[in-house]
């Protein structure tokens, strides 16, 4: 089973992303983690991320993408892939759906966390506190923050009209959405 975690940042979609590889034996594929990972290990894609990437900004799609592609067609992964935080574009949407009919698989669920500003801006400042990321600044935040609404909003009109799409309340407790997307899952 494939999904994809969508939301704002600070939505919980890297918490539910844990929770569900527990549960599934899946795989989190986490396009900020690996982001991060390539500026910390000083790769040349790291070297040309790191601005953007403290500026709160979006990494260009041609390079997101073709990490993403290395991670699709891993056999390892196949039908067990959880993204977290990609797509955040339209293109990178399109390139989703292209690596997967190319290697035979789909997105079983979209699952949209649905959240306000405010509560956004309250998690990450915690979060901030107790993850210690660098790019978690309240600048930063309102920056990622209309980032979002700007270029990866358009993504969610791409996949709510689909019938994987399932929209669920992000405000709620962390393990209140764990159960819904459990029941939805049937797991
Ligand atoms: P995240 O950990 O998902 O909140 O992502 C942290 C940062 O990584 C974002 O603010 C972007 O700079 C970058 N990033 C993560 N995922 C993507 C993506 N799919 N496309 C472009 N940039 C991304």
């Amino acid at each position: 089973m494939n999904l994809v975690l969508f939301g704002p940042p600070g939505s919980g979609k890297g918490t539910q992303a844990k929770n569900l590889v527990k549960k599934l034996n899946n795989f989190q594929i986490s396009t900020g983690e690996i982001l991060r990972d390539e500026i910390k290990k000083d790769t040349e894609i790291g070297k040309k991320i790191i601005n953007n990437m403290n500026e709160g900004k979006f990494v260009d799609d041609e390079i997101v993408n073709k990490l993403m592609k290395k991670v699709i067609y891993d056999p390892q992964k196949k039908n067990k892939l959880i993204f977290d935080g990609y797509p955040r574009t339209i293109d990178q949407a399109k390139n989703l759906d292209l690596l997967l009919k190319d290697s035979n698989q789909k997105i079983d669920f979209v699952f949209y966390l649905n959240i306000n500003k405010d509560t956004v801006i309250k998690r990450i400042e915690r979060r901030k506190i107790l993850e210690k990321r660098s790019d978690d600044d309240l600048n930063t935040i309102l920056k990622r923050y209309d980032a979002y609404m700007k270029t990866t909003r358009p993504v969610l009109d791409y996949y709510s009209t689909k019938s994987n799409f399932k929209e669920i309340d992000g405000g709620l407790k962390i393990a209140e959405i764990t159960s819904k997307i459990s029941s939805i899952l049937k797991v």
